[in-house]
């Protein structure tokens, strides 16, 4: 990455300096309580940096979808309190993200101190990238890290229009340890990856995934395709799908993309399926060419689990995005429960492997093997955005290194 990174500055500029941080703090939250830390945990690095450098740190984030106003559903508050038990330092939450008392705070504060803002999101400007809004924030402080990854293939205020801002200040824009650690790992797996080179797609949809498939096929030794994605290329191979999650108008690329791919490409060769996908259902295990009327697909069967797993023990370098099956319903995780396994016992015996997605990297924690995978990405459209080739703006607007 050509871009200046926290770490390339002398930690000695850093003291007693204002530094706004936005952060990707977009965490679920459940009556009022982090369910998921995650992605707070994975944002300490720069804090404590910062922190230990005596910086003084003005941290934004955006939480959800609230509306451009105000709502409490959606409150960093929560967030705060969590950060605060893992920095091991006082989080001084503002309940309100610009406006006179976010100044005050800013004014208060000391040498070390960190200020979290409200949600980003509860002003309109953010999402709208408002020119204004970021100029507000920049008064604030004369550096700005970003290291919110997941929110990086967005051009919001508070992220590429803020680094805009501070550098039309004067200021410089640089990438926090979390981003620069993402975009290492991901633009590695694509510029050198040591081979052969496996990439596993999964999930609901083909739509949002088809970029990526272009992008990654010139550069992969294998593709695997499972999930309800792979129903789409079934149906392109002229077979029947039953009940099956189908996208009806993605066929034809479908069938376009197996023609170009030719035998990088490979598909589920059984599945697992029921009438009904839900706890208990009674399942069946068939052929890809045996699915009848009314079945649902929802997992590879163990054929297939076997050929996926083989390729994915043969890899040095595995990307991995989307779930092979409905992995939230018992009897339709195993797919992806021994993918994830697989792919453990691969980075054990020294490849990498990056997991792309929130989903896949649920399932990757739910089958106990996340600690053994060499990066699980924060982001999951950023992340996407980027296998598929895609410049993120988040990114884009940062200061060139020296
Ligand atoms: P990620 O978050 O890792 O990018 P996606 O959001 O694309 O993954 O897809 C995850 C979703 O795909 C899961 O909710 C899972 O239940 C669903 N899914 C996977 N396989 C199937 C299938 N065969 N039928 C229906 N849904 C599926
Ligand atoms: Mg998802």
């Amino acid at each position: 990455m050509s871009k200046k990174i926290i770490s390339d500055l002398d930690p000695t500029v850093l003291s007693g300096r204002a530094v706004l941080v936005r952060a990707d703090l977009n965490v679920p939250l459940e009556s009022g309580e982090v369910a998921d830390d995650q992605r707070i945990r994975a944002s300490v690095p720069t804090l404590r940096l910062l922190t230990d450098a005596g910086a003084r740190v003005i941290l934004l984030s955006h939480l959800g979808r609230p509306k451009g106003a105000p709502d409490p559903a959606y409150s960093l508050a929560p967030v705060a309190t969590r950060l605060a038990d893992l920095l091991e330092r006082p989080v001084r939450f503002v309940p309100t993200p610009t406006g006179p008392e976010v100044d005050s705070a800013v004014a208060d504060m000391k040498d070390g101190d960190v200020v979290l803002l409200e949600n980003t999101r509860f002003l309109p400007g953010d999402t709208k990238n408002d020119a204004g809004l970021a100029a507000t924030w920049a008064s604030l402080g004369d550096l700005f890290v970003n290291d919110a990854f997941g929110s990086a293939h967005r051009a919001h205020a508070s992220t590429s229009g803020l680094a805009e801002a501070v550098k039309a200040r004067g200021g410089e824009a640089v990438a926090g340890l979390l981003l620069a650690k993402e975009l290492r790992f991901l633009g590695d797996a694509l510029a050198e990856p040591e081979r052969p080179f496996v990439a596993i797609l999964g999930g609901a949809k083909i739509s949002g995934k088809i970029e990526v498939i272009d992008a990654l096929l010139p550069r992969v030794d294998r593709l695997l395709v499972g999930g309800a994605m792979a129903n789409t290329f079934f149906e392109a191979l002229g077979l029947e799908t039953g009940a099956s999650l189908v996208e009806e108008d993605r066929i034809e690329v479908a069938r376009e993309t197996l023609e170009r791919a030719g035998d990088r490409l490979l598909l589920p060769v059984d599945c697992v399926v029921a009438s009904d996908i839900a706890p208990g259902a009674a399942t069946r295990v068939v052929e890809r060419s045996a699915v009848q009327e009314g079945d649902r697909i929802a997992d590879i069967g163990p054929a297939t689990r076997t050929i996926f797993g083989r390729e994915v023990a043969g890899a040095r370098t595995i990307v991995w995005n989307g779930p092979m099956g409905v992995f939230e319903v018992d009897p339709f995780a195993e797919g992806t429960v021994a993918l994830a396994e697989a792919v453990a016992n691969a980075c054990d015996g020294g490849a990498t492997a990056v997991v792309g997605g929130g989903d896949s990297a649920a399932a990757a924690r739910r089958a106990g093997v996340a600690d053994r995978i060499t990066h699980i990405s924060t982001g999951g459209g950023a992340s996407l955005e980027f296998l598929a080739g895609d410049v993120l703006p988040g990114v884009a607007a940062l200061t060139e290194q020296d």
